[in-house]
């Protein structure tokens, strides 16, 4: 074996997944078909949960001072959800996908994990004790695992011959990063006019200090093939339709077409070979959750690939993350689909689409309505099934983040192990058996026990007497 994992794909998934198997203790290669890094902004938001997961590795605090990222306010469907603001630790905040991936691979530099760029995959077989990647260089790797995080056209998916389900695409709308000046009050979320829409939301600043924005916009006659450039002509013909004369274009920095595609693989898992981010789900990018759902779905691998490469992973792991990522990314297809709908984003301006949103912003002023949206968006929401526990109000969502004076559970974390939170003190010798895989904290705290699975979900809660088959079943057998 060259290494234990071989990561495809050095986008946002890609880079979070080698930092999980860093954590975890696992040996990654990472390679990209690029010789540079992209400098395309592309994701202009960092949900709630994906900021508990930076934090949970120590990432958030360094990446957040490589700038100015400003906390925005939820939507769904472009209608505010300002009463979930404040909610959650990590309030959704716009931070440009181009620095998190130039942080992340720094981070790794750092960690001699460095991106073989100028690599790009072209084939790939596997045999029962590993897989093998071939590149266009000449070059081969053999590891114990791959994974495709190569992208929504991934060239891993297509030699698999891996099933990708879905609907093409209807409809292209412009996403566009600008410099605009005029009405600040005018320029936040959505706004539309007779069929016309568009959507601003902060994207940092540039070098100069000045503020970038994104902008979408679509509307009737406006749905272009792809491939047909996007002028600055379009893009002020675009602002003037919603904006008329409050809001001007100062400066286009880069534009593309993107369609309402959704597709999603049928199996994440292919024996040795992993499909994830993009290359296991693509949709239309409403709501910043498309980078979001890669970089958990590699905060759920990156441990049991971990377990798996340490020999101790039982038997059914590596199954659990088809069975616990599949869910989450086919909840997002569909409310991408229904915001999509609710935006008229192809500008039928049909009577019956504008009744159903009226009603719909007339719910969105309910706090529940609020809350519910936005669990759903932010990740906050995913409860993942954890077999062999008691029901419990704790059991299969984000761990809260504990404060145990000295630390707080979430800096516990960065071990890559999982916690058990023990106040009584009672559980000792149970975690003595797995020392390698499971931390013991909070005595004397008066906090409620808990189990904690290194990727910051709760796996037990309850009674001591499934304790132990919980550890057995996350954790394997014991020494
Ligand atoms: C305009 C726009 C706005 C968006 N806004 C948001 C947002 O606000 N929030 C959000 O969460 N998401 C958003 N998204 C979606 C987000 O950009 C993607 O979901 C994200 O990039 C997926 O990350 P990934 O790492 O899975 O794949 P990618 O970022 O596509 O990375 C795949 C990598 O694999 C490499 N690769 C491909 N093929 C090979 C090969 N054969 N061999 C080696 N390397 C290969 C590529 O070079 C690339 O670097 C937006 C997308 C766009 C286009």
């Amino acid at each position: 074996m060259n290494t234990d994992v071989l990561v495809v794909g050095a986008g946002p998934t890609g880079l979070m997944l080698a930092n999980e198997l860093r954590v975890a203790g696992a040996a990654a290669v990472l390679v990209d078909k690029l010789p540079q890094r992209s400098t395309l902004s592309k994701a202009g938001g960092v949900q709630s949960r994906t900021q508990e997961a930076f934090d949970q590795r120590g990432l958030l605090e360094p990446l957040l001072a490589t700038g100015n990222y400003p906390i925005g306010t939820a939507h769904f469907a472009g209608l505010t959800l300002p009463l979930t603001r404040d909610r959650h630790r990590h309030p959704w905040r716009s931070v440009p996908q181009v620095a998190i991936e130039g942080f992340l691979e720094r981070h790794l530099a750092a960690h001699d994990i460095p991106v073989r760029r100028g690599h790009e995959l072209t084939g790939v077989t596997q045999d029962e004790d590993g897989v093998t990647a071939t590149f266009a260089t000449g070059g081969v790797v053999r590891s114990r695992y791959l994974v495709a995080a190569d992208g929504g056209r991934s060239t891993v998916r297509s030699l698999l011959g891996a099933a990708f389900p879905g609907r093409p695409g209807t409809v292209t709308v412009v996403a566009a990063d600008v410099r605009l000046s005029g009405d600040d009050q005018a320029m936040t979320h959505t706004r539309s006019e007779d069929g016309n829409w568009a959507s601003v939301f902060p994207l940092g600043t540039d070098p100069q200090g000045r503020p970038l924005r994104r902008l979408s916009f679509g509307g009737p006659g406006r749905s272009l093939p792809r491939e047909v450039p996007v002028t600055e002509d379009e893009i002020r013909d675009g602002l003037r339709a919603v904006f008329g004369s409050r809001v001007q274009l100062l400066e286009l920095r880069y534009a593309r077409r993107i369609t309402n595609a959704a597709r999603q693989a049928a199996r994440y898992r292919h024996g040795r070979v992993f499909l994830a981010g993009d290359a296991a789900h693509v949709h239309l990018p409403i709501g910043a959750q498309g980078m979001n759902t890669g970089i958990q779905d590699a905060l759920n691998l990156g441990w049991k690939l971990g377990a798996a490469v340490h020999g101790w992973a039982p038997e059914h792991l590596l199954d659990t993350y088809h069975a616990e990522r599949h869910p989450v990314a086919a909840a997002v297809l569909r409310n991408v689909q229904a915001q999509s709908l609710l935006m008229d984003q192809q500008g039928t301006r049909d009577p019956d689409l504008t009744a159903a949103k009226d009603l719909f912003a007339a719910l969105t002023q309910l706090r529940d309505v609020q809350y519910h949206l936005d669990d759903m968006v932010s990740g906050m929401g995913i409860r993942y099934p954890m077999p062999g526990t008691e029901d419990h109000p704790l059991v299969g969502l984000p761990a809260p983040d504990l404060d145990f004076g000295r630390a707080r559970s979430h800096e516990l974390l960065r071990s890559g192990r999982g916690l058990l939170i023990d106040s009584a003190g009672r559980f000792a010798e149970v975690t003595a058996r797995r020392p390698d895989r499971v931390d013991r904290a909070g005595q004397g705290t008066g906090t409620e026990p808990m189990l904690i699975r290194p990727d910051g979900y709760v796996c037990w809660a309850g009674t001591p007497d499934t304790l132990e088959p919980a550890l057995g079943h996350w954790f394997g057998e014991p020494h």
